[in-house]
């Protein structure tokens, strides 16, 4: 178990205050916000932990939880059953896909595109290669990089409405951002459900349907990066989410005594280090937010600074190698950092 899926419990449950009503109730006032109802959820290989308030909690978090194994069917590159899984093993033919996979799909393409290539989510046949995808850790040779690398390009996908087509050689797997379209996934289960409030964690990565049911923000940790049974600061939000990419996540030390972590730079296929240790981003849609924070990760601090420039919309807290921590503008007044390491905000224009 990962140290982010050990966690991810303790991020919701340390800092947002649960009430602990009973999770079943008939009550006809759908905004009863005393009542509540918790799931926890093993799914897409980590814990997973929804909570809802309003009559109908539980009956929303069945739902949702449905949901949940859906996508994770759909979507998983290792199921045989999967859209993924037949997308990689057809050939280079076209091949008709879910409207699911398609949704991201794009947006891996369009993100992709804007980060000049760091978020790239063929890089697949190279992360199995370093055993990211089965715990079997191993480095491989350059030479052996540099073959699979030849085969690494999002831009060969093509997608023509729901027909997707996929180079013979390549594989794709959507393990950077598939997490964060589930949370919104769930968010829109909440609210046709009537819940006005509620929170989810998905191995760690946070999103919120409105304000607690008490009206304030809820409060939601971020892990510190380098004292990773700790969190390094809690930030204030309402119907967001915050979403983390961290070297911390998964890893192993090679022979060699380095360390090797899961977020690989697709300009070369060894793990990215351009300087930052943790990527948080901040915004209303959790697909965006998850696929950016992979990406913000390869990108580094000075690029994606330049990426914010153009494109302003969400929040980030970036955390250094040389252990410090750094965040947008518009987390000046919901951010309070509960670390050693230095904090300041950073001016984006
Ligand atoms: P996240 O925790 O959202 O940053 O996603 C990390 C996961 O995305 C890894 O475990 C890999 O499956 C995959 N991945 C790693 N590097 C990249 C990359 N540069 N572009 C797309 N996917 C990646
Ligand atoms: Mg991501």
């Amino acid at each position: 178990m990962s140290i982010k899926e050990k966690c991810l419990c303790a991020v919701i449950s340390a800092c947002v205050a649960f009430c602990s009503c009973g999770s079943k109730n008939t009550s006809v006032n759908k905004n009863d916000t005393s009542k509540s109802a918790t799931r926890d959820v093993f799914a897409m290989d980590t814990y997973m932990n929804l909570k809802a308030y309003g009559s109908n909690a539980d009956i929303a978090l069945t739902e949702a939880e449905s949901r949940i194994h859906e996508l994770e069917n759909e979507l998983s590159a290792t199921s045989e059953t999967s859209d993924i899984w037949k997308l990689d093993h057809h050939n280079g033919e076209p091949l008709e896909m879910c409207d699911d996979a398609v949704v991201l799909i794009n947006k891996a393409k369009e993100i992709g595109e804007m980060t000049d290539g760091a978020l790239d989510i063929t890089l697949y046949p190279i992360l199995k290669e370093w055993g990211f995808t089965t715990g079997e850790y191993n480095i491989p040779q350059s030479k052996t990089i540099d073959e699979l690398l030849k085969n690494v390009d999002y831009k060969k996908i093509s997608v023509n409405e729901n027909t997707v087509t996929l180079p013979e050689n390549s594989l794709i797997d959507l393990g950077a951002l598939a997490k964060g379209y589930t949370g919104d996934e769930i968010m829109e289960i909440f609210k046709s459900h009537d819940i006005s409030s509620g929170i989810v964690s998905l191995g760690g990565n946070v999103q919120a349907l409105g304000k607690k049911p008490d009206g304030s923000e809820w409060k939601v940790a971020v892990r510190d990066p380098f004292l990773t049974d700790r969190d390094m600061c809690v930030v204030e939000i309402s119907d967001k989410a915050v979403i983390t990419s961290g070297n911390y996540e998964r890893f192993f030390i090679g022979d060699d005594g380095n360390k090797y972590w899961h977020i690989l730079d697709p300009k070369d296929g060894y793990p990215a280090d351009n300087g930052l240790v943790s990527v948080t981003v901040i915004g209303k849609n959790g697909l965006e937010c998850d696929s950016l924070s992979t990406a913000f990760f390869v990108l580094g601090y000075n690029n994606t600074l330049d990426f914010l420039k153009k494109h302003p919309e969400n929040d980030v807290i970036l955390v250094t190698d040389d252990q410090k921590i750094f965040y947008t503008q518009g987390l000046k007044d919901s951010f309070t950092n509960i670390s050693d390491m230095p904090a300041e905000v950073i001016a984006v224009d």
